[in-house]
């Protein structure tokens, strides 16, 4: 086939997908037309009953023909993809994850860079939220249907060439047709610069540790400093990698380690931004009303407290039977890796691992896990009640309780950028390991002013002469009063998701 194309329409890190677009545009020819004649015999001899659903990896581009595609491009286009995606992912250093988990699984575009015809790894890179040559944020779902689109090469997700299969057009290109697709642009953003020349030279300012969902170059970069920084013996305390997993010691020391920090931030929350409210959260949550009356306004401080504590500690209902026997067990850990605050269990033990797995095979000092676990519980526990704060007097007043609370982790979660650096260095004979925190919150964190219904003394007074309407508490007192127990189990349901 003699395509037309040009050299200069390929850029340093672009991917197969706009690669593929620009060929399917200026040659008039459909994904198919291109499978057809460059995907590998075995691919194409497959038997799909529906070709058009066929999803292709854009990753290592393994159902195609590496030397018809070399004819076509006049590059091996193979290679071309995978040595950009290795240069991205080089100073990561990562064991437990593959280098194609740093890349989004769906389209993430620049408008600007798109209207050239250029879409580039760097826009797939998770830790990056801004195209790095036009410093804009990066698109993820389609204008029109709204909808993510996955990366792959398939005419199930997308229309004509660059348009999704609604037939949204991420750009158009009926009158300018390929005139500007040689146009280069220059990476702007100096984090991405800083860490494009870290994957070019051996030097490093220590070992990353990070998450792909829970990072992003801005904090890795050397302009950003670090939160907290602090120094171990690097043979104190050790532990394997087995202990990590099956000691039943050590998964009680993270676990009371992991209640220590969440007794801190509750203390901290509780005496800065609730100290005004401690009645108002008695209130909401020993269910205290007054004898014949319906329950009171709710307070939005009470309401965000009651709900972000649940939420976190992911525990079975948002009211407590007795306010004065602690509710945070502290039994935790005996069968295996457990935390208090479950909602972010697994994230922890996703970078632990790493941390772990990339000592290969030596021991490493338990309290430097600790110190992780600290960090990280303390700055996502904060930043995920003040998002609460910002949104309960909404959800009391719109009555969206349906998923709202978890919604709101999972925004936080999106937002919550955290990092760590080490570094061994030899201090007096004696080796030690330096760790340094990253953290940057990506929502503006502004706090919201509620109106307290408890506002007045009189109001205050009040709450501490209610009852506890509990479940087993009326069940006992009033076993035949239906009607007040209907009006109970309704109100706990209004506000138990
Ligand atoms: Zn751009
Ligand atoms: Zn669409
Ligand atoms: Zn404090
Ligand atoms: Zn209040």
């Amino acid at each position: 086939m003699q395509a037309i194309w040009r050299n200069e329409w390929v850029h340093e890190y672009e991917t197969p997908w706009s690669i593929f677009e620009k060929l399917s545009f200026a040659n008039r020819v459909s994904r198919d037309d291109i499978f057809k004649l460059s995907g590998n015999s075995i691919e194409r001899n497959k038997i799909n009953p529906k070709k058009g659903d066929r999803k292709i990896d854009l990753f290592s581009l393994r159902s195609f023909d590496e030397s018809i595609l070399e004819m076509i491009f006049g590059l091996n286009l193979v290679k071309f993809t995978q040595q950009s995606i290795q240069s991205l992912t080089k100073p990561l250093h990562s064991n437990r994850f593959p280098n194609t988990s740093w890349f989004s699984k769906h389209l993430r575009w620049c408008n600007q860079c798109i209207s050239y015809g250029h879409h580039s790894w760097l826009h797939q890179f998770k830790l990056l939220e801004h195209c790095p040559f036009h410093k804009v944020k990066l698109e993820d779902n389609c204008a029109r249907c709204k909808k993510n689109i996955p990366f792959v090469f398939s005419n199930r997700f997308f229309g004509n060439a660059f348009s999704c299969k609604c037939g949204f057009e991420f750009a158009d290109f009926s009158s300018t047709l390929w005139e500007n697709w040689d146009t280069k642009f220059k990476i702007v953003d100096s984090a991405t610069l800083h860490w494009l020349s870290l994957s070019n030279t051996n030097q490093e300012d220590g070992r990353i540790l990070i998450l792909p969902e829970f990072g992003n170059l801005n904090i890795l970069s050397v302009f950003h400093p670090y939160i907290a920084k602090k120094s171990f013996t690097k043979d104190n305390n050790k532990i394997s990698i087995d202990d990590f997993y099956y000691s039943t010691q050590f998964n009680k020391e993270l676990y009371y380690n992991n209640v220590d920090t969440f007794q801190t931030v509750d203390r901290h929350i509780r005496k800065n931004v609730l100290w005004k409210h401690s009645n108002c959260i008695k209130q909401f949550w020993q269910l205290l009303k007054n004898d014949g009356e319906d329950f009171p306004d709710i307070c939005p401080y009470a309401y965000a407290y009651v709900n972000w504590r649940k939420t976190l500690l992911k525990t079975e209902r948002f009211y407590r039977s007795d306010i004065r026997i602690n509710d945070v067990a502290r039994s935790g850990g005996r069968f295996g890796y457990e935390l208090l605050t479950r909602a972010i269990t697994d994230d922890i033990k996703l970078l632990l691992e790493e941390y772990v797995l990339k000592n290969n095979g030596e021991k490493i000092n338990k309290d430097t896990l600790e110190w992780i676990q600290e960090h990280w519980t303390y700055r996502f526990s904060l930043m995920f009640f003040y998002e609460c704060l910002k949104y309960s007097g909404d959800i009391l007043v719109n009555d969206k309780k349906n998923t709202n609370w978890d919604k709101i982790l999972m925004d936080t979660k999106a937002n919550f950028k955290i990092a760590f650096k080490y570094q061994e260095v030899n201090v007096m004979s004696a080796k030690r390991i330096n760790l340094m925190m990253y953290y940057e919150n990506t929502i503006d964190t502004k706090i919201v002013e509620h109106h307290c219904p408890n506002h007045s003394l009189r109001k205050k007074r009040a709450i501490s002469k209610m009852k506890s309407y509990v479940p087993a508490r009326i069940s006992i007192e009033y076993p035949k009063n239906y009607e007040l127990i209907n009006y109970v189990s309704s109100y706990i349901k209004k506000h138990d998701y």
